[in-house]
């Protein structure tokens, strides 16, 4: 039922007419490869050339209209991972007329968004590349609707975890591979090409050592409204079932190893008085564990892709990451960047085992599950003895795999020190309360006034009227920033004010020109706009 296309239904004469007619027709979003768009009508692909193919004709357009720059490095970039070169998107240009030698074009008829996944066989990357920004990508253009179909063009095989890109749109999402089976030229009626990066948060460090992207715009709200969307395609309640409050350990159980699992989670159940679970990919379903998880006080896991389900915690639980002997856990921050987004409202702790007694390394494995034995032996040498991972760039640094990949005993009391630093009383997920924070608006009707006191004094008179939505809200605290700046300075004398008028003498002088920056602070920390600057003249 999957590969079948054509469930609605189309006039093939009509669509080849108006394909040769009109041509191909792209108009894209964004200034530059790595924040486009492109919205395209009877975009082709070759699946001989495994080619995009743009057909010319009298009516088609090309938004933008790069010439040469298209290759410049690229038209956009196909995965959500910034200026990757091998996730890069283009087309070949033909005449319509050309059509008439090629193939008979196979309509898609459903509205398609075309994009690459970026490492399908690791839950990490899943979330953060693929699942959260399809969601996104497809809610800002609302044709991308449940009905619309997902084309991964990136020429992997399902993955593991191909269930969960099927819960995004209600049609099976095709795969390069299978594009061959439908024709060998294929046109799409209508499609989106690119992925939003908008809720992104981390880069792995193709460029510069891995870390929190410099420019985060991704909020807790928005990774709930993804996550809440997961859960209802799943059918897994929302309701906070039962009242019984309890930590996860999410345990691996090829590699990276917890030694001593069955002692942490005894500890953490005596320490907590909480019954405490173990969950891992292996032993339990997907659903089963975003069930468990959505209802957890505490999340507790060594580093590693699994712990991006702590997007799936309620609010006011607790993330425990623990990284094995030598691994800088500042260094490796996916998911303390996560747990800690504005809103997001998660504690997060980081445990490092300190311990040479307590690791066990795996020279002797192959070097991508941590192996070091290919090196040379004086490389070999200073790995083993080194006490720290220096920093470096993905993918394939021999030492960060070999720290990384080791089994760690986890020193119980320091762990349990480590947490009861943040986690004083009971840990427990807060009942759900919106927490959004609102600004101010603009104060408004903010006037002065000048007098001049002989020949070296003068005194500005200021007020203001509260902001508009403030009438609408509670707020616990409301403040005023006034700034004074003398007409062709660069500096200024700032004051914060309880008040809507003040009198300012300090400094004033007469016969001069002030400017006056206003605006309003509610709760000490959110600032809003200036008003538009006034002009005093003394
Ligand atoms: N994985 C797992 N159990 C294991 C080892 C790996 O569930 O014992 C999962 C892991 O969560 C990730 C994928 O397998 O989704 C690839 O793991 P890898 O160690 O390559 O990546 P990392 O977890 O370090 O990002």
């Amino acid at each position: 039922q999957s590969q079948e296309l054509s469930q609605v239904q189309i006039d093939y004469h009509a669509a080849l007419q108006a394909l040769v007619e009109d041509g191909t027709r792209m108009v894209c979003t964004g200034r530059m490869h790595t924040d486009r768009i492109c919205r395209f009508e009877s975009l082709c692909y070759s699946t001989e050339a495994e080619e995009f193919v743009y057909f010319h004709s009298n009516s088609s357009v090309m938004l933008p209209n790069l010439g040469s720059r298209r290759f410049q490095p690229a038209l956009l970039d196909l995965s959500s991972v910034e200026d990757h070169n091998t996730q890069y998107f283009n087309f070949v240009e033909l005449p319509a007329a050309a059509l008439k030698f090629m193939p008979k074009p196979v309509f898609v008829p459903d509205v398609a968004l075309i994009a690459n996944r970026f490492n399908p066989d690791n839950l990490m990357h899943i979330f953060h590349d693929d699942l959260l920004p399809i969601y996104y990508t497809m809610q800002q253009f609302s044709d991308l609707d449940l009905e619309a179909r997902l084309f991964f063009m990136e020429g992997w095989s399902e993955g593991v975890h191909f269930d969960l890109y099927k819960l995004l749109s209600n049609k099976e999402p095709l795969l390069r591979e299978q594009l061959k089976t439908l024709g060998r030229l294929l046109c799409f009626t209508k499609s989106y090409v690119g992925l939003s990066k908008i809720t992104t948060w981390y880069q792995y460090g193709f460029v510069q050592p891995q870390g929190p992207k410099a420019n985060i715009l991704v909020s807790g709200n928005e990774i709930r409204q993804f996550t809440k969307f997961m859960m209802q395609r799943l059918n897994i309640s929302l309701e906070e079932s039962s009242s019984e409050e309890y930590i996860v350990v999410f345990s691996r159980t090829i590699n990276r190893l917890i030694l001593n699992e069955a002692e942490l989670i005894l500890a953490l159940a005596q320490e907590f008085q909480m019954k405490t679970i173990t969950v891992s990919l292996e032993e339990h379903s997907f659903s089963d564990i975003v069930q468990l998880i959505s209802n957890a006080s505490m999340l507790v896991s060594m580093h590693g892709a699994q712990l991006v389900m702590s997007l799936f915690l309620p609010r006011g639980a607790t993330v425990v990451e623990l990284f094995p002997y030598a691994i800088n856990p500042e260094h490796y921050t996916p998911y303390k960047t996560l747990a800690t987004l504005p809103g997001m409202d998660l504690q997060y702790i980081a445990w490092q085992n300190t311990d040479r007694e307590d690791t066990v390394t795996y020279p002797d494995r192959p070097w991508d599950q941590g192996g070091i034995a290919h090196l040379d032996k004086a490389e070999q040498e200073r790995i083993i003895k080194s006490t720290e991972v220096p920093r470096h760039l993905c993918c394939r640094n021999p030492e960060w795999l070999f720290r990384a990949y080791q089994d760690t005993k986890v020193n119980i009391p320091s762990l349990i020190h480590v947490i009861r630093q943040t986690v004083k009383s009971k840990p427990r997920p807060k009942k759900q309360k919106w927490s959004g924070s609102l600004y101010p608006g603009k104060v408004r009707d903010a006037k002065c006034q000048a007098s001049v006191q002989g020949t070296s004094e003068a005194k500005l008179a200021v007020s203001w009227q509260i902001p508009w939505n403030l009438k609408y809200l509670k707020v616990r605290e409301v403040k005023y920033e006034v700034w004074i700046q003398e007409q062709g300075e660069n500096t200024y004398m700032p004051y914060i004010l309880s008040h809507q008028n003040h009198t300012f003498s300090e400094n004033i002088k007469p016969f001069t020109i002030y400017l006056v920056w206003i605006r309003c602070i509610f709760n000490k920390n959110l600032l809003g706009p200036f008003a538009d600057v006034l002009l005093c003249s003394t």
